[in-house]
């Protein structure tokens, strides 16, 4: 294999040599790039319809948020999912059968202004695959952006991975073509690291980050001085952890994310439930994805990030997990029932904060809200307070809502019993998983062979088998 893919970069073949098209490629190279989480999947694949605008397509298409709120959609791609590596939990790992492509630079340059130029997506979200090293990696990325910034003049928006273990000058090169860059933290801890990806270390990720947020910094004071002066991952950095591929904690993980946002200024640590697609003994096989054990991370890292929670008041050494059946702002203010019920026409803006069922935009509205007058159940109700969670730990006008009390095992009661009602039980169904570009027997078809090639055509020849139109080049 590694023979092969050095031939097809040296020799720039990628797209006739190794008998793969570009539909191909854009298929396998979608689906390959469908695990990260750093941005969110697009589910809905909708045409356009008389009288309406707009459509939807299917994953490949993520989303991510500008600085402004809008939701842009990118393309989704690995630059190549050959890769020299063997880290256990990726599908892409070099011990791992699965059909390889590659893009050349002028190739998937040309194919994102022609999507671009279609309305499919705005912007680009890039990551690629190990080639001969990481530095091999990060120049053909750099190829990529330079041609999109350069000669396509193309002013939209780009997510950039970096590659572990890459030179800082290539970092610098390629924050200055993209909006935010990312590298992958991947695993919780070095121990794990060590045992599922071998070839990472902690230092090789580290260092880019560190260079990342040096570069951001002196980028910031140049800015101040010199107007004009070009502009260094304005979006920022951020990282992707895999959950629950390995025996560590929720503790140890948000521990983690809060060392990372103090020390390396990230923007965001995207987690991602794992999908079992490795065959090691040590990792957990024949599982669902953790899905919910992903959304309670997201929500303790909001409270981390936006609510001024410290990770040690969420958990602790002697109690590691996030409980499944409660929101963890919920949990902490259960064990602290002593700073509660909160009388909303005095409270802080902080305290507010601290109230579940109260957000960064309705503690905003009570502050606004209550200098007309004071507020009743029914006015927090209006501005947007969640009731269904609030009312255990508020009083409005000194009188707590009626038939509620401060007892533990009342209100962990009552906060669950939807849940526990649910004939499904949790808000995740086994059966979640990621999206592909392309409908799911179009990669697989790849590999070649007659089974492969009736999934792939569904019995009606070639060309029926993928659903957009061929890019035109
Ligand atoms: S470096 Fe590891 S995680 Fe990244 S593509 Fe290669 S095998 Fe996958």
């Amino acid at each position: 294999m590694f023979d092969k893919t050095e031939t097809l970069f040296y020799t720039g073949g990628m797209e006739g040599g190794d008998g793969v098209d570009l539909m191909d490629k854009l298929s396998i190279l979608t689906d390959s790039a469908k695990y990260d989480a750093a941005c969110t999947s697009s589910g809905v694949g909708r045409a356009g319809r008389d009288g309406m605008i707009g459509s939807a397509n299917f994953g490949g298409i993520c989303h991510s948020f500008a600085a402004d709120g809008r939701c842009i959609s990118l393309l989704k791609v690995l630059m190549t999912n050959y890769c020299v590596y063997d880290c256990q939990y990726c599908v892409n790992r070099c011990s791992n059968d699965v059909p390889r492509a590659a893009f050349a630079p002028d190739e998937l340059a040309d194919l994102t202004m022609e999507f671009y130029k279609r309305n499919y997506i705005e912007g680009l979200f890039l990551s690629s695959g190990v080639m001969r090293n990481p530095d091999a990696s990060m120049e053909r990325m750099c190829r990529v952006l330079e041609l999109l910034r350069g000669k396509y003049r193309f002013n939209g928006y780009i997510h950039a991975k970096a590659i572990p273990g890459c030179s800082p000058e290539l970092v610098t090169k390629l924050g200055m073509l993209c909006d935010r860059m990312s590298v992958n933290i991947e695993l919780p801890s070095e121990r794990s690291l060590r045992v599922l990806a071998p070839n990472k270390s902690r230092e090789g990720i580290l260092r880019p980050m560190a260079a990342i947020r040096d570069t951001l910094r002196q980028n910031k004071q140049e800015l101040a001085v010199f107007r004009s002066a070009p502009s260094f991952a304005p979006a920022g950095q951020a990282t992707q952890m895999i959950v629950g591929a390995t025996p560590d904690t929720d503790w140890q993980i948000l521990r983690l994310s809060q060392g990372l946002y103090r020390q390396y200024g990230l923007k965001r640590v995207f987690y991602s439930a794992y999908i079992p697609v490795g065959t090691n003994a040590l990792l957990p096989r024949d599982q669902p994805p953790p899905l919910l054990r992903e959304h309670r991370l997201y929500q303790a890292d909001w409270l981390i990030r936006l609510y001024g929670f410290r990770a040690e008041e969420i958990l602790s050494e002697r109690k590691p997990s996030l409980d499944p059946l409660l929101d963890p702002k919920c949990e902490w203010a259960l064990r602290h029932l002593e700073a509660f019920p909160v009388e909303v026409n005095r409270a802080e803006k902080e305290v507010l904060l601290r109230v579940p069922g109260i957000g960064l935009k309705s503690a905003e509205r009570i502050l606004t809200a209550r200098r007309a007058g004071s507020l009743t159940f029914d006015d927090l109700k209006k501005i947007g307070v969640v009731l269904r969670r609030a009312v255990y730990f508020i009083t409005c006008r000194e009188r707590m809502y009626p038939g509620v009390r401060l007892s533990p095992s009342f209100i962990y009661q009552n906060l669950t019993a939807d849940t526990r009602r649910s004939p499904r039980g949790l808000p995740f169904s086994p059966e979640a998983e990621q999206l592909s570009l392309f409908p799911p027997p179009a990669v697989p078809a790849l590999a070649g062979g007659t089974a492969g090639a009736a999934a792939r055509d569904g019995g009606r020849g070639k060309e029926a088998a993928l659903p957009w139109p061929a890019p035109v080049m």
